[in-house]
Order: C-alpha cells, then sequence, then structure tokens
C-alpha cells in the first residue's frame, strides 16, 4: 500500500466518488478532497500532497488560476498537478501545461488511464535522483556522453534532437507543449518557432525509423511519447 498523499480538487461529487474508489482499489488510500479552487490552494499548503488532481471547471476560482497559484508559490511549485479537463477545454490545456501543470485528462476517462497516469507523475518523484542513464524499450540515452542508441545502434541526432528525445523519454505518457519543448532545448529567449519545433519532430522520427512513431502528435496540445508500451 502506498504511502503517497493525493489531494483531489473536483466540484462534482460523483466524479471525486469515483476517482477516489479507484484510486483506493490501486492502493492509494491518502486521498484530501476539496470541492474549490479556494480549498483545494489552501489544504495543498497544509498537507503537501505528492500529487494533485485538478479539475479546471470549478466554481469560484477556476482550476487555471488555481494551477498558477500552485506554481507560482515557492511551497508548493513541486507538488505535480495532473488536470481534469472536458473535450471542449482542450485550448485551456496549452495553457495549463505551460503554467506548469504536469499532465492531463479528459473527462470522461477510464479507470485504468487514471492510474497509471498517477503512477507516472508518483514515479517521477521517486525517479529524481536516476543516474544519468534513461532506458525505454531499445533505446539508451546517455546524458554524460550526449549519446543516444536504439537496439545498440547509435543514432546520430542534432543537439536539438538529442535533447526533445530526452525530454520524452524522461516522462512517457506526459504532453509537452510546443512552448514547452522550445524552452527546454534552448533556453527561454532563443528565436525557435513552433513550426521549426514541427520540422525537428519530423526529422527525429525520420532518424528513429519505426520507433519513431513512438513518438505522438497530441493535435491541439503538443507531443509526447506513447505511454503504454513501456510499461
Ligand atoms: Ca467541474
Amino acid at each position: 500500500m502506498a504511502n503517497e498523499k493525493i489531494l483531489l480538487i473536483e466540484d462534482e461529487e460523483p466524479i471525486r466518488d469515483l476517482i477516489k474508489l479507484t484510486l483506493e482499489s490501486a492502493g492509494y488510500p491518502n486521498i484530501h478532497e476539496a470541492v474549490n479552487g479556494e480549498d483545494g490552494i489552501k489544504i495543498a499548503r497544509q498537507r503537501q500532497p505528492d500529487l494533485i488532481l485538478l479539475d479546471l471547471m470549478l466554481p469560484g476560482i477556476d482550476g487555471l488560476s488555481v494551477c498558477r497559484q500552485l506554481k507560482n508559490s515557492e511551497d508548493t511549485r513541486n507538488i505535480p498537478i495532473i488536470m481534469l479537463t472536458a473535450k471542449s477545454e482542450e485550448s485551456d490545456v496549452v495553457v495549463g501545461l505551460e503554467l506548469g501543470a504536469d499532465d492531463y485528462m479528459t473527462k470522461p476517462f477510464s479507470r485504468k488511464i487514471l492510474i497509471a497516469r498517477v503512477r507516472t507523475q508518483l514515479r517521477k518523484l521517486a525517479d529524481h535522483e536516476t543516474g544519468d542513464e534513461i532506458r525505454r524499450a531499445g533505446i539508451v540515452i546517455n546524458n554524460s556522453t550526449h549519446s543516444a542508441k536504439l537496439n545498440g545502434i547509435e543514432l546520430s541526432l542534432t543537439l536539438s534532437e538529442f535533447e526533445m528525445l530526452k525530454l520524452f523519454a524522461a516522462h512517457p505518457g506526459r504532453v509537452y507543449t510546443r512552448n514547452q519543448i522550445i524552452r527546454h532545448i534552448k533556453g527561454d529567449d532563443y528565436p525557435v518557432t513552433e513550426r521549426a519545433i514541427d520540422v525537428q519532430i519530423v526529422n527525429l522520427r525520420r532518424k528513429l525509423g519505426e520507433w519513431g512513431a513512438n513518438i505522438e502528435t497530441v493535435r491541439g496540445v503538443g507531443y509526447r511519447l506513447k505511454q503504454e508500451d513501456f510499461r
């Protein structure tokens, strides 16, 4: 049984109950609940949960504002946030990810997806001190030598391609917006366009051959590494 504390900020009781039951059955009994953003922020500060599930459509302060406040505040910024959204709120997802949210799920989501996403975020916490090698289904990325191999064969990647592959491989299942990718590979003020990222993704996929299909386009949001293959 896991000790991790999860804070669930969701105003709709049936959804709250369903998520709570699902998490409990997956071995996460320590769940705090908040029915609005104000309480959510308060509980996050007091209880310091290991993960926050945040509904975007909330009465009072909306989910994006909650996300902004949590990610701008010293004592809560490192707590991962998974946004819970409706289909119609997908443009908000990009904003939320850029505010620092770590993932999102579109309602209705299956129990399996919920548990997988929660595990990914909690594992990320635990993974923080892992060494400088990342392995994902045939790919081995070496941080200290800045090299990557696919099935034992050295890949010839540009620095940007390498950094993108590393970013995706470190967090399978997590979606990155084009702006986040730009910031990650170049720092904040490098003049790279979103279109340039699309071009580099095409190149990266091509160099990866069949494996390249693991890098998925998430329409309207960005890119991610498929999660299912690595579990
Ligand atoms: Ca709601």
